[in-house]
């Protein structure tokens, strides 16, 4: 194995390690096994080939790894931020690395949009190379803010690798992410109750099928009497008025 792949190999290694993509112990137990391999003169399989077969990783996610190790050793380590006004929606677009380093730029901007009086905001991360927890937690205060003044803060344009990060910090239920622009400014046009459960998934509740013509928060006595084979639970209050479900007058969900 040349030089240059060794190299390869390792990094891959710590890449996953610090995106906490594999555990520890599995890239271990797959490094040992390309040690073996070289050990024996065989030709060692690629690392991420090896935690594909046993299913810690897909092949679309090591495609992404390898795609951003590549233009991480280029120019592309700098956070560039960018704003548009979109039909009164401040787009913010992220160009580049979000981690630990990029915190005051990021901070900087919302709060200058806050004090501006912009509530609605859109994060554009299709030009993201990079982001990791420590990035994603230098705006999410900036979220509730954006509530409380009757607006939101939206993301669009996210790689699986984003999408994972908030996975992983529990965000997902929490934050709304878009595949483009068009459809992250449209959301804006409905109040942000009406997407979000209050707090969790699953809360708002009614029976499958036309049973029941109303949805109920889960509370309610008139959905603990639905039995749990025939419940059926929406994402939202939009979602449940958009399968032909009225609210419940008792509930008031
Ligand atoms: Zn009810």
């Amino acid at each position: 194995m040349s030089k240059k792949l060794k190299d390869t190999y390792h990094k891959i290694g710590e890449l996953l390690m610090r995106h906490n993509l594999a555990p520890a112990a599995a890239i271990d137990e797959a490094l040992a096994i390309q040690r073996t391999a070289i050990e024996q003169k065989r030709t060692p399989q690629r690392l991420g080939e090896i935690l594909i077969e046993r299913k810690i990783l897909d092949r679309k996610l090591i495609k992404e790894i390898l795609e951003e190790q590549q233009v991480g050793r280029g120019t592309k380590r700098i956070l560039k931020l960018d704003l548009r006004d979109v039909d009164g929606v401040a787009v913010v677009v992220l160009d580049g690395r979000l981690d630990e380093t990029k915190e005051e730029p990021v901070t900087k901007v919302f709060e200058r949009l806050m004090n501006r009086g912009f509530a609605r905001i859109a994060v554009d991360c299709s030009k993201l190379v990079y982001l990791n927890s420590h990035g994603i937690s230098s705006f999410v205060a900036y979220i509730d803010e954006a509530r409380a003044r009757g607006g939101d803060l939206k993301f669009f344009g996210m790689s699986t690798e984003a999408r994972f990060v908030m996975e992983r910090l529990g965000l997902s239920n929490f934050v709304q992410t878009f595949d483009g622009e068009t459809e992250a400014i449209k959301a804006f046009g409905l109040p942000i109750d009406e997407y979000m459960s209050r707090g969790a998934l699953a809360e708002y509740v009614s029976s499958e099928g036309k049973r029941d013509r109303f949805y109920h928060l889960s509370y309610c006595t008139a959905a603990q009497k639905i039995h749990e084979e025939d419940r059926t639970y929406f994402e939202s209050k939009w979602h449940a008025r958009n399968s032909g479900k009225l609210p419940c007058k008792r509930c008031k969900p």
